[in-house]
């Protein structure tokens, strides 16, 4: 007997999360936010107690900019806290890294060693490595540093899983690679999934899956298998968003895009169709178009979809593609799109006109790129462009943002049969909102977090 106050809503889902790089950045020191060298310093030093001696110690998000002061940090100082282990730590914008002597030994790096192409490595005025090495040289040392191992990585997972559902989340689909795949089964094996995990495999394995005869929907109510991912364009914030006034950048051409979705069908398998630019979007459609109500088990999505030509609103319902969105991106993308789109930037992170367009819509974070949290995106959906006076006639209800994180996410993964309602027959997954937080997850029945008061 579980005893729940506040309000009671389905479940809520993440329809398009990446797991692994979020469990990758948990296996590291977290240097975000870090007030100055000592902070960051003492982080490291906390990371490296018990660690054998030639363990690598990762790291990422330190930014001298913000400390009092905003010299580059030295080798020196992080070969003391690091306790002369090898140490690899990103800074924020993912441009430079500082490194501790030992990872420039290993990645042959000395007095010596000459600038690679496209990348610096930092010399004091003896010409010694000072242990900052910028752009290429970054991935000089990134290609010596050891993969997780699978217990590294199972942990890593676990934490995140955990952290998930304290903010809500019942059931994720993630977009990872084959080795967190296999993650996740030991977890499954283990019992150590707190929250049911769709995994989505990446378009370089569609051949193997179609080897194996994987269909969409294989595994159970914890671990399945749903769709194909395949990348049409890039991003808003690369500049290589695949845009109808003919900037960006295509990354799957329109001939294997269609012979792809010709083989997902064929193989009875979903696909994922990462389109953000209104060119790509409208490439997509085109390409699933033909398709349309061909199966009821089809069920082919578009993710992100964050520019999309009026014209192409209502070829969503037409096509049957749902619209996988994630409203927390219009949050932090606004200034970019504004200056990037600004003859679409109107038209563009158009939930309310996808809806009202008759277009089903599946809601997600595209967490670690953004936050995780659901309720954070809902309000992003629902009352964010009001407050920001940015085209709130595109807003969603609280009824729809909610659908979207629940029953539409289930339907987006062919789970709308027992996920996603408060209805008998339904698996009994939960959220518990109270005040505006979250109160209480459960999954299966099972109370999976609960706050303290
Ligand atoms: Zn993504």
């Amino acid at each position: 007997m579980v005893e729940l106050r506040g309000q009671v809503w389905p479940g809520l889902q993440d329809a398009h999360l990446h797991l692994s790089p979020m469990a990758m950045r948990r296996l590291g020191v977290e240097l975000t936010g870090s007030r100055s060298l000592d902070d960051c310093l003492a982080r490291v030093r906390r990371r490296a107690e018990g660690l054998p001696r030639t363990a690598w110690i990762r790291g990422r998000g330190w930014y001298n900019d913000d400390w009092p002061d905003p010299a580059f940090p030295h080798r020196g100082q992080l070969d003391r806290a690091a306790g002369g282990r090898p140490a690899f730590l990103v800074r924020k914008d993912g441009h430079s890294a500082w490194v501790s002597s030992a990872a420039l030994a290993i990645a042959g790096i000395g007095r010596e060693t000459p600038d690679p192409a496209g990348g610096v490595i930092d010399r004091d005025s003896g010409g010694d490595p000072t242990g900052i090495v910028r752009e290429k040289a970054v991935e000089v040392i990134r290609k010596v540093v050891p993969e997780p191992t699978d217990a590294e990585l199972d942990r890593g997972l676990a934490s995140t899983l955990r952290d998930l559902a304290r903010l809500g989340l019942t059931s994720v689909q993630s977009m990872d690679r084959a080795r967190e795949f296999a993650a996740l089964q030991r977890l499954r094996e283990a019992g150590r999934l707190p929250i049911r995990v769709t995994y989505n495999l990446p378009y370089a394995d569609l051949a193997a899956a179609e080897r194996m005869g994987l269909r969409s929907g294989w595994g159970d109510a914890w671990l399945r298998i749903w769709g194909v991912k395949a990348f049409l364009d890039g991003s808003l914030g690369s500049r290589t968003a695949e845009m109808l006034d003919g900037t960006g950048v295509p990354v799957l051409e329109q001939g294997e895009l269609v012979e792809l979705c010709r083989r997902c069908a064929e193989g009875h398998l979903n696909v994922a169709l990462h389109a953000i630019g209104d060119k790509a979007v409208r490439r997509a459609l085109d390409a699933l178009e033909p398709l349309a109500g061909a199966w009821r088990w089809w069920r082919p999505r578009i993710e992100h979809a964050q520019c999309v030509h009026p014209d192409d609103w209502p070829r969503f319902q037409a096509a049957g593609v749902i619209a996988s969105m994630q409203p927390i991106h219009a949050v932090s993308d606004r200034e970019l799109a504004d200056r990037e789109w600004p003859r679409v930037t109107g038209n563009a992170y158009a939930w309310g006109a996808l809806e009202r367009a008759g277009a089903r819509l599946a809601f997600g974070s595209d967490a670690p790129v953004e936050t995780a949290d659901p309720l954070a995106g809902m309000d992003a959906a629902v009352h964010w462009r009001e407050r920001a006076e940015w085209y709130p006639g595109l807003s969603v209800g609280h009824r729809s943002a909610l659908r979207a994180y629940t029953s539409g996410a289930a339907y987006a993964a062919g789970m709308e049969k027992w996920l996603g309602r408060l209805r008998p027959g339904y698996q009994c997954d939960l959220t518990v909102v109270a005040d505006g937080r979250v109160t209480a997850t459960v999954v299966a029945g099972r109370a999976v977090f609960r706050s303290r008061r």
